[in-house]
């Protein structure tokens, strides 16, 4: 026998419909491009948001269609959030910091129609401009550029869209926004999130054991909202009506921390590294903000460390840590420390929230060791594996990747994990060396599949060393072929061609064996171990 309840999808529009007509008088806040503040108000996203899906129905958008996003975090990309899917588009994040050729492979495969670009990422457009082919490209003025030729400017478009937008039919399954991973070698590969998932993630951030995002919150995204949602934050705080705070491009610790004290944030999220400045930043310069009230930080991406989290205290900023992946849109697990355990003692309690945390209401988690599914037991570990709700059960047409999902459903996340008795989860490494820099990841084996294409390098090696600030940065480490010579500078011009800046391994050094594994891998645990105390500077 079916329940008697109404089958109401769940889709963003009503997340849209209750900010406009609930909490139109709440503030959203941006930093500019040009450091200054721009301030609107929810009934603003709102009334925009809603005349951006009509000038795109009007402009013939059709259900399913994807419009690529190439903006950082502000009021008119929070527009973009909801004006596509509420259309019936689907929103395509760009991340902004990828190599053109990379940009320009996920713009043709992901086949965007449309495209919304900050004047002043225009130059980014620009580097991909001859190999993607946009039917129209609106361009957000900020006042710093003017909108070239072949490309319309988004305020007058959005002035065209004349008379009352209808929301179409929306089904809670069909996808909403799109966002690629990099996150593991190959192609990367695309994630449609539908409206159902975004919105089960977004009931799941208010949560008082996971975000607590409440109207009494001043929330401020410091993830990039062209990655992974910046983890959800811009649909979450809208649907409780929390004023939002969104850093454009300046996510400097001194920006942050101006932006935290002026704007009164409670609750910011950002990977460590962010997190890392802001704790020099307020050790290097006592009494220079005043922040007397807590602020609940979410951090994730890379591993919290314990020092990260005892540092902040000092000052008010209490972390929670958090695990997740583009693919579980993200948030999965949340590191609160459990009730039960709060007379454990201090030094414990840093232990626990050092781990990933427990898995969010309805996400499972699952340790697979060589012999089956691993004991609770916080030392053995295997391959972490997931499944719920808002995790992706395929990638965007790409079949070939289906090896990634177990024949009985579950995601392969290619982490190395384990999980104590009481559910909490520690990851002991990433199976496949990636590196990840700045929040962003560095495919390892990429690169030196690049640096052993050169005629003069026979074997290379790319590890992630420890960094102060970027956590992580690679370095890497080459035999050269016998009798032949290559220096760094040649190496670094080979790879420029192929990799962003920020990808580019900072030290390239030469030695006369790798060591390797029994069945002759690369062994990397053992570079990694002998590197570790490496000196950037030298
Ligand atoms: P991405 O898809 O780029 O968000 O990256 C997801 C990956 O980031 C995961 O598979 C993990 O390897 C890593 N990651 C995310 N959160 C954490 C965390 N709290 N600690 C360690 N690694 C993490």
């Amino acid at each position: 026998m079916l329940g008697t309840m109404m089958n109401f999808p769940l889709t963003l529009a009503p997340i849209l419909e209750r900010a406009g007509k609930l909490f139109s008088k709440v503030e959203v806040v941006s930093r500019l491009p040009g450091l200054g503040l721009g301030r609107c108000k929810y009934g603003d996203i709102y009334r925009r948001a809603r005349q951006l899906a009509h000038a795109l129905q009007l402009a013939g958008l059709k259900p399913g269609d994807r419009v690529a996003t190439l903006m950082w975090n502000h009021a008119q990309h929070v527009e973009a959030y909801f004006g596509i899917p509420v259309a019936g588009g689907i929103l395509h994040t760009l991340n902004l910091r990828l190599h053109a050729n990379e940009l320009a492979y996920i713009v043709t495969h992901a086949r965007d129609r449309y495209l919304i670009v900050d004047d002043v990422l225009l130059p980014v457009y620009e580097s991909i401009r001859s190999q993607v082919d946009f039917e129209r490209v609106l361009v957000v003025p900020h006042g710093h550029v003017s909108v070239p030729n072949n490309c319309e400017n988004y305020e007058d478009f959005l002035a065209g869209a004349i008379g009352d937008f209808i929301y179409p039919d929306l089904d809670e399954n069909q996808a909403a926004t799109m966002c690629f991973t990099s996150g593991t070698t190959g192609k990367p590969k695309g994630v449609l999130y539908s409206h159902r998932a975004l919105v089960l993630h977004s009931l799941n951030e208010c949560a008082a054991d996971s975000f607590c995002l409440s109207q009494n919150d001043v929330a401020l995204p410091g993830s990039s909202m062209f990655h992974a949602n910046a983890w959800g934050i811009p649909f979450t705080a809208t649907m409780v009506g929390a004023k939002m705070v969104l850093p454009g491009p300046h996510l400097d610790p001194e920006s942050l921390l101006d932006l935290i004290e002026g704007e009164s944030v409670t609750f910011a999220a950002g990977v460590p590294t962010l997190w890392l400045g802001v704790l020099a930043a307020l050790e290097n310069h006592p009494g220079r903000w005043n922040i007397s009230w807590t602020v609940r930080i979410g951090a994730g991406g890379s591993a919290v460390p314990e020092s990260l989290l005892r540092g902040l205290d000092r000052f008010g900023f209490h972390i929670t840590h958090l695990w997740g992946m583009t693919e579980t849109a993200p948030l999965a697990s949340t590191g609160f420390v459990k009730s039960t355990l709060a007379q454990c003692g201090e030094d414990h309690q840093y232990k626990i929230r050092g781990k990933q945390g427990i898995p969010s209401p309805f996400v499972e988690l699952r340790v697979m060791g060589p012999s089956g599914e691993a004991p609770w037991d916080g030392v053995s570990y295997g391959e972490l594996e997931v499944r719920g709700p808002w995790v992706a059960a395929s990638y965007f047409e790409s079949p070939e990747t289906c090896d990634r999902w177990t024949d009985d459903g579950w995601f392969k996340t290619g982490d190395i994990a384990t999980i104590d008795s009481e559910g909490y989860l520690k990851i002991v490494d990433r199976s496949k060396d990636l590196i990840k820099s700045g929040g962003e990841w560095i495919s390892s084996v990429d690169i030196e599949n690049a640096l052993m294409a050169h005629p003069a390098v026979r074997e290379a090696a790319v590890i992630g060393v420890p960094h102060p600030k970027w956590q992580e940065r690679p370095l890497a480490i080459m035999v050269r072929k016998e009798g032949m010579e290559v220096q760094a500078d040649e190496l670094r011009a080979l790879l420029a061609a192929q990799f962003a800046k920020w990808q580019m391994p900072d030290a390239f050094l030469f030695t006369n064996e790798l060591p390797h594994t029994s069945v002759g891998k690369l062994l990397k645990l053992e570079l990694r171990q002998q590197y570790a105390n490496w000196k950037w500077d030298q």
